[in-house]
């Protein structure tokens, strides 16, 4: 299996208390999945997918991405799988106001030691994928909000992930916006078979996913096959 997570639990602490909030999730996706995680606001769809990627720690249970152990690693060794593994999509874009398009998209390789020509093409490249390389000298402010998340969307492509995880993807964009931009990861995930885990809880974003997944109050109540 592509992604196994097993008995999932994570606990937050306010003060002296600690508020369970993912309560035992068992869950197995394959490689080339287009899952959408739905579910009504509060119910863990952010705390599971910050979990799967690294990015918050649980409190027991586990997360094997291909042959790792991610729920087992330190803190620099995930620094290391997000970079070579892994995608992010944000509600908000997440983008750097000073600066352009492709830029913001380069930046994302900078860490990983590659020159700045290479960034720069790769940048250029990943910005075509998305339809936006008239746009690359643009600022966000300059861009409207589905151009802003589709530069995004090329930030997270840049390093060629495997696996791309995206939170509430559409959740600021209009129903016409929204729609292109799920056309745009289903043809992703066709062509570059990339794994998308999204959150949502737009029931019509989660049409264009392969799975949908019901979560609720911290556990999975239900799942659908869409193939
Ligand atoms: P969803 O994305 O489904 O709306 P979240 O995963 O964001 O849900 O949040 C689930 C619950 O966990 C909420 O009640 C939220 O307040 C709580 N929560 C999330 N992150 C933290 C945190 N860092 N500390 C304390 N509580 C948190
Ligand atoms: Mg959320």
């Amino acid at each position: 299996m592509f992604i196994t997570v097993k008995n999932l639990h994570k606990d937050f602490k306010i003060g002296k208390n600690s508020i369970s909030i993912l309560k035992g999730i068992n869950l197995s996706i394959e490689q080339g999945e287009m899952v959408a995680l739905l579910g009504p606001s509060g119910s863990g769809k952010s705390t599971f997918l910050n979990v799967l990627g690294g990015l918050v720690p649980p409190t027991s249970g586990e997360v094997i991405i291909k042959d790792y152990r991610i729920s087992d690693m330190t803190e620099n060794e995930l620094c290391l799988f997000r970079r070579e593994h892994l995608g992010f999509i944000f509600q908000s874009y997440n983008l750097i106001s000073t600066m352009n398009a492709i830029e913001n998209v380069a930046l994302a390789l900078t860490f990983a030691g590659v020159k700045k020509e290479i960034r720069l093409k790769r940048a250029k490249e990943a910005l075509e994928i998305v339809g936006l390389v008239d746009r690359m000298e643009h600022k966000p402010s300059e861009l409207s909000g589905g151009q802003q998340q589709r530069v995004s969307i090329a930030r997270a492509l840049v390093n060629h992930p495997e696996i791309i995880l995206a939170d509430e993807p559409t959740g600021n964009l209009d129903s016409k916006t929204s729609s292109d931009i799920m056309e745009m990861i289903t043809k992703l995930n066709r062509e570059e078979k990339q794994t998308f885990v999204i959150v949502t809880h737009d029931p019509e974003a989660a049409k264009y996913c392969t799975k949908v997944i019901h979560m609720r109050d911290g556990l999975i109540e239900r799942w659908e096959d869409q193939r």
